[in-house]
């Protein structure tokens, strides 16, 4: 096996690695985080994705009450820091886990065992301002700060539409690096016109749950012209479905954030880059996607209105 590191390449210089392997959330969440609740299969997860070649990229979150395992298999693995790449997210929902994102950095960078991460983001443009203390752009210019300082290596947001990142890029001195929202054949477009708004603006998107099309299959898929092309492509490259519909969003100059608990799967996303797709198979699998019934996993009642 002959393993190429892939690379993004972020708005202020940095590069990225290609592809994230290790999602904390979806299937990992917890909504608290205790003894009782610590995930060891998560942690083998882990040390798993950290014995394969090239640098691992971690997604991880303060509302997905993870840090524990990831500072456990971090030390247990005891792989080299620049070897991995941590995605760290600041909690913007109802309510606020902490008071503001430094507050939350110094925590998850202590119990991670960290002294920074290479990404972090504010998870949702959905701060109210009564509970919080703060507007969406002071949220930002702390943001800022933490890049300044170095505690963050780069800075960006998540499930951010035009409308949100307009705000931020008018208020804020720094142009957020990524904007990481749902994204798949089945939702190509989170929030009207964000794809290109972001293509435009030079902000990297990144997809969660890409495979939102494998999550939701239904049983008559076969019969179903997306499913058959996806696999006929996997058919023809030896590779899964799931690979196809990751190199897909790869091809569409997204970076796919995934997750399994599958030793296996993860491998595949790590070598996602050791085979790629014709143009006019990235464009038929586009066309496909869009013909079919949208399918939003995520805030739905935020965004459903699209
Ligand atoms: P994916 O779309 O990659 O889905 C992963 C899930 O799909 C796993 O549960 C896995 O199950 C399953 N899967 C993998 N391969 C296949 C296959 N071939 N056929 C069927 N099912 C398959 O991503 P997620 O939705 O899990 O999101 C990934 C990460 O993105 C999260 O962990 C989190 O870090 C981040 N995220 C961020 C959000 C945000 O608001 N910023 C929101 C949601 C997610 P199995 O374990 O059985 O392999």
């Amino acid at each position: 096996m002959v393993f190429k590191q892939e690379y993004l390449h972020l708005n202020n210089g940095n590069k990225i690695p290609a592809v994230a392997v290790v999602g904390t959330g979806t299937r990992w969440y917890k909504s608290e985080e205790t003894s009782a609740t610590f995930s060891k299969p998560l942690v083998e997860q882990i040390k798993y994705a950290l014995t394969l070649p090239g640098i691992i990229h971690i997604d991880a979150a303060e509302i997905y009450r993870t840090y524990s395992e990831v500072g456990e298999a971090l030390k247990e693995a005891g792989r080299a820091r620049e070897e991995i790449f941590i995605t760290d997210k600041y909690s913007t929902f109802y309510f606020k886990l902490t008071d503001s994102p430094r507050q939350c950095l110094d925590i998850s960078c202590q119990k991670m065992g960290v002294d920074y991460v290479d990404l972090f983001l504010l998870h949702s443009p959905f701060i109210d301002e009564k509970k919080y203390g703060f507007t969406l752009e002071e949220a930002w210019t702390q943001m800022e700060e933490l890049y300044k300082a170095g505690k963050a290596k780069n800075i960006g947001v998540s499930n951010f539409s035009k409308e949100d990142l307009s705000r931020i890029l008018k208020s804020g001195t720094i142009k957020p690096q990524v904007n990481q929202i749902e994204f798949s054949p089945f939702l190509q477009n989170q929030t009207p016109g964000i794809y290109d708004f972001c293509q435009k603006h030079d902000i990297l998107l990144e997809a969660y749950s890409p495979l939102g099309p494998l999550q939701r299959e239904p049983e008559n898929s076969s019969s179903d012209p997306f499913y058959q092309y996806v696999k006929k492509l996997a058919d023809k490259y030896q590779k899964s479905e799931a690979s196809i519909i990751l190199r897909w969003v790869s091809k569409r100059g997204v970076l796919p954030v995934t997750t399994s608990s599958k030793p296996q799967r993860v491998r595949d996303a790590q070598l996602l880059y050791d085979f790629d797709l014709q143009n006019s198979e990235v464009e038929e699998i586009t066309k496909r996607g869009l013909a079919h019934a949208p399918l939003r996993l995520y805030w739905a009642e935020q965004m459903g209105k699209f």
